[in-house]
């Protein structure tokens, strides 16, 4: 495989209210820091249709999406979703579920793809939370299965703070399996019900994190058969995040990346990255950390293309 489709949209950036504590900025030097370390050329970087309105309805309550579109979103709501609503985040929310959409579509084609955006896994069905306005995964998981592309769906959101969201989005729904591995003492305080919850507490470093990774993801991909895994790799259970109390090194986490989807390679499962959370005050570092799912995806693709193809049988 040469290198994986790389998902991205200019509006996956805007400028915040200056002091806003979610680092807006980051998504668009994510990409900029693949193309100057010479890691991905600016060619494989596809741009996606921002996601329609019958999509997001498809998944989310039509009330929820005329309020976000209209802009008519009640305070204390806005308050939950810790950004404030405009026509730029709308845009950028409306293009990054868009680009989920299109990575899991590459994902069915190519084996692998990931968006430079996504992971909004504490929207819920009726309301957004947590900087997170529309669900993309689950808007995605949706819109494939309506058009019969795939079944059997895993989520696997490796983000510090638990997937609420995706969870109540398939709580009742058995052809999609969502674990989450995250820190119980992080947000939400009032978590979820993912079909596989796995709390760690605050403090552990890589070795018991990757040990538990590594369970969990051989026997999950095994017993739920997936047509298609979403990977959510959030980067706040690194040691130096703002707002995870995980302990993970830049290792930890480029050994966690490298693993999940060395097993989706192996195993020929078809694979989506969306990059999920990562707060600090610097840009450059954060993006850098957030680089390490494509680095990591681009090495593990590369390395399958120039492996020798087995000599037939005698
Ligand atoms: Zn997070």
């Amino acid at each position: 495989m040469a290198i994986p489709p790389l998902v991205f949209h200019p509006d996956y950036t805007y400028p915040l209210p200056a002091g806003h504590r979610f680092p807006m900025g980051k998504f668009g030097r994510i990409r900029e820091v693949l193309i100057e370390d010479g890691v991905a050329p600016a060619e494989v970087f596809v741009a996606p249709e921002p996601v329609n309105r019958a999509t997001l309805e498809a998944a989310h309550k039509p009330a929820y999406v005329e309020a976000i579109v209209s802009l008519s979103l009640p305070r204390a709501d806005e308050r939950r979703l810790g950004l404030p609503l405009s026509e730029a985040l709308v845009r950028r929310a409306r293009a990054a579920v868009g680009g989920t959409i299109l990575a899991a579509r590459l994902a069915l084609e190519r084996g692998l793809a990931c968006n430079m955006a996504g992971g909004s896994h504490h929207a819920h069905p009726d309301h957004g939370a947590g900087f997170c306005v529309f669900n993309d995964v689950a808007v995605a998981v949706r819109a494939l299965q309506n058009e019969n592309r795939i079944g059997r769906v895993l989520v696997f959101d490796l983000d510090v703070h638990q997937g609420d969201g995706t969870a109540a989005f398939f709580a009742n729904d058995p052809s999609v399996f969502t674990c989450s591995i995250h820190c119980e003492a992080n947000y939400p305080h009032v978590k979820g019900l993912s079909d596989l919850d796995l709390g760690l507490p605050p403090g552990t470093k890589d070795d018991a994190y990757l040990a538990l990774v590594r369970d969990t993801f051989e026997t999950l991909l095994a017993r739920v058969a997936p047509d298609l895994v979403f990977y959510n790799a959030g980067v706040d259970p690194h040691e130096d995040d703002s707002l995870g109390q995980l302990a993970l090194s830049d290792n930890g986490l480029m050994a966690r990346d490298r693993h999940v989807i060395g097993t989706c390679l192996k195993a020929g499962v078809p694979l989506a990255c969306v990059v999920g959370g990562g707060y600090g005050p610097d840009l450059d570092t954060l993006a850098r950390r957030h680089s390490t799912v494509h680095r990591a995806a681009i090495a593990l693709a590369a390395a399958r293309a120039d492996r020798p193809v087995a000599p037939a049988a005698a």
